[in-house]
């Protein structure tokens, strides 16, 4: 029986959505990418046991894919699986006066939304990050002065020999846009409880307000996007070198250096991967050249 058959049996056994040959470019924020295989909508941690079992013994290429928000799609797709862990698995619960639960489905946004209901600061700087908490976990998700690293208490993941593990701050590895999981991609993130303090609740939703305004002015979110397009490097800031370079606005196809924040390389409307890759490695060379920093692409490359 070909593997997408048995996938299937296994799909409606565990209740979970698949579809096949779905065009990666709908479920990547940069709205790039071609077809994959098939997606599976994961809907619980018993489902993600059994799918990474099965993908395992049958020796078939997958790849876990939250919002996609940092996410740069090859145009000719992905050969396997991929593991979509978002809607379907997004539990949001309070545990006690101060701790928020989580499934890793569970949307960033939410989660903000979540604890201003509850009167819980100490997670606004996340207000307007686009992505799972899975995904936040895995990159130490960051804005304005705060990072998952300062709110994350514990979190549970499944390790490559299917076992689920609970894992401390302190064995994350959490550092700018780095964790543990970036070094293990076969570990898959279940669920985590974030850590925050009562506060009041008008103070929170002004913080929250005035940083979604903030990115709202300064951040191109008019056009598709993977957010920051390169890591800042140390010494520097992104944005800054490409501007002094002279940069902005620099087209190839339809990816373009935003003319609003030239941190931002955005679709403007039929940007291929190519695209992206070829306008980065133009803009990394010439910093390099002009200015001798190194610019490192944050997006990862589904491929
Ligand atoms: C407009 C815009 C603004 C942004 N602003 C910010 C910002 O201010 N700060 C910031 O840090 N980022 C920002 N980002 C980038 C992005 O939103 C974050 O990196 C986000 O945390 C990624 O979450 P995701 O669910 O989309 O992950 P995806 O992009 O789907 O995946 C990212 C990586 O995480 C892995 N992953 C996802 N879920 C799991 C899981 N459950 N277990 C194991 N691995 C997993 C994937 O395999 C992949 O390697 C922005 C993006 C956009 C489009």
């Amino acid at each position: 029986m070909p593997y997408i058959d048995k996938l299937s049996a296994l799909c409606r056994e565990y209740e979970c959505e698949i579809k096949t040959d779905e065009p990666l470019k709908n479920h990547t924020t940069f709205r790039i990418g071609g077809n994959c295989r098939a997606m599976v909508y994961v809907n619980s941690a018993e489902s993600l046991l059994a799918f990474l079992s099965f993908l395992k013994t049958e020796n078939i290429r997958y790849f876990v894919l939250g919002r996609g928000s940092n996410i740069i799609a090859a145009d000719e797709g992905f050969d396997g699986v991929i593991l979509k862990i978002g809607r379907d698995f997004s539990e949001i619960r309070l545990l006690n006066e101060t701790d928020i639960f989580c499934t890793a489905g569970a949307s960033l946004m939410d989660v903000c939304l979540f604890a201003l209901e509850n009167s819980l600061e100490g997670i606004e700087f996340a207000y307007g990050i686009p992505g799972t908490c899975g995904g936040a976990l895995f990159m130490n998700a960051g804005a304005y002065g705060g990072e998952v690293k300062d709110i994350i208490k514990s979190a549970h993941y499944i390790d490559s020999t299917g076992k689920i593990c609970e894992i401390q701050p302190e064995e994350m590895s959490l550092s700018y846009r780095h964790s543990l999981f970036a070094e293990h991609t076969d570990y898959v993130i279940t669920d985590m409880i974030f850590s925050l303090k009562k506060g009041e609740q008008s103070d929170i939703k002004a913080k929250m307000d005035d940083l979604m305004e903030r990115r709202r002015t300064k951040q191109p979110l008019e056009f598709p996007s993977a957010g920051s397009t390169f890591k800042r490097p140390e010494g520097s800031y992104a944005s800054l070198l490409i501007e002094q370079c002279g940069l902005k606005g620099l087209s190839v196809g339809g990816a373009q250096v935003s003319t609003k924040h030239s941190g931002f390389v955005v679709n403007t409307g039929s940007a291929t991967c190519g695209d992206v890759l070829e306008l980065t490695e133009k803009v990394s060379r010439i910093v390099k050249e002009k200015t001798g920093f190194e610019l490192e692409l944050e997006p990862l490359l589904l491929k």
